[in-house]
């Protein structure tokens, strides 16, 4: 099979691969039809991952749907033809945050292209049947690939807490802030503000729904221009600790500040504000039981996935992909169709 495998800072090569063998009793294997790229695929090309470098080479790519081309001897949810999104965090099931229900944060987990261990651009995996999802007929593989990124804005807005009347703002509008503007929408948000840089987000933002957005490249001032404490909630995704401390202002006496973006900067944050205000600081990794969820949304249309798609490229384009993909001003999503 042919796999795009990272051999260290910005040298990907797309190469022949052994194909896995037989899945095992739970697992299936699966053809792979569409990977999207994400920030953290970005990060290990140009600068070796957030997390201790490139070890050993692997393949990119986390966000994954294709087709069931077999299915292990223990499995009858599914049969060779079945269309998938895949959940790419595989838990151990046995340490105590998986026992007691926080599976994402299981330190045992195998997620795919994190730790220079293999992802899904390779053009078949083997992978444990319960954590595919059968993709409706009506979605392409792009948008089942989507689900994961989706998921991550999904399981922001649940712990936002957003719901009717909730006053919202999404610091950054990259496929995650995009994602989380609708969900936030969807749960009954009456104000969803989203903030950017780019004129091109921009206009995504309100095309999907955002009532109002802000260009920070323009700022006049040192906040943001919103009414201070007229925010219940701001969802950061951009990990950008600038942005953060300019919408702090904003924020309600007992509201919330939801974390999403990730950074090894330390955030300048003021206490005084935090305790006075009584904010509520939460940080969200990764998400857990959202795949059904995410799928339901974007198979009612209710959720959308394809506007955030700006290019598509073949497996052997891999590297262009991951070069265009880094191009802000003019890429929110790029997709490798396999
Ligand atoms: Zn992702
Ligand atoms: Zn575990």
């Amino acid at each position: 099979m042919r796999a795009a495998i990272l051999y260290g800072q910005e040298n990907i090569v797309v190469e022949d691969r052994p194909d896995p063998g037989a899945p095992a009793p739970d697992e299936v294997q699966i053809r792979v039809r569409a990977v999207g790229l994400c920030g953290s695929d970005l990060k290990y090309f140009y600068s070796g991952g957030v997390s201790g470098g490139i070890k050993q080479p692997f393949a990119l790519g986390h966000e994954a749907a294709g087709d069931i081309v077999a299915v292990g001897r223990d499995v009858a949810a599914f049969a060779p033809g079945d269309r998938v999104a895949v959940e790419p965090g595989k838990p151990c099931w046995k340490c105590p945050q998986c026992l007691q229900g926080d599976y994402n944060l299981c330190p045992n987990m195998y997620f795919m292209a994190s730790r220079s261990r293999d992802g899904a651009l390779r053009e078949r995996l083997n992978w444990p049947a319960n954590l595919v999802f059968p993709l409706p007929e009506r979605l392409s593989y792009d948008e089942g690939a989507l689900v994961e990124p989706l998921s991550v804005a999904f399981s922001s807005v649940r712990h936002a807490q957003v719901t009717l009347g909730t006053r919202a703002l999404v610091l950054g509008a990259g496929p995650i802030g995009l994602a989380v503007a609708q969900f936030a929408r969807l749960a009954g948000a009456v104000y969803v503000g989203v903030t950017d840089t780019e004129p091109l987000r921009l206009k995504l933002a309100q095309d999907l729904g955002a009532h109002e957005t802000i260009d920070v490249a323009h700022l006049t001032g040192p906040d943001l221009p919103l009414a201070e404490g007229s925010i219940d909630v701001v969802i950061d995704t951009t990990g950008v600790d600038r942005a953060i401390a300019q919408a702090f202002p904003a924020i309600k006496p007992a509201g919330r500040l939801v974390l999403v973006g990730l950074n090894h900067e330390l955030l300048p944050l003021s206490l005084l504000q935090i305790v006075y205000k009584q904010l509520t600081v939460q940080g969200v990794y990764r998400f857990k039981n959202t795949y059904p969820s995410v799928l339901h949304y974007l198979d009612e249309g209710q959720i959308k996935a394809g506007p955030l798609i700006t290019h598509r490229f073949t497996l052997d384009e891999a590297e262009q992909a991951l070069r265009m993909a880094a191009c802000r001003s003019d890429a929110v999503k790029v997709m490798i169709e396999l």
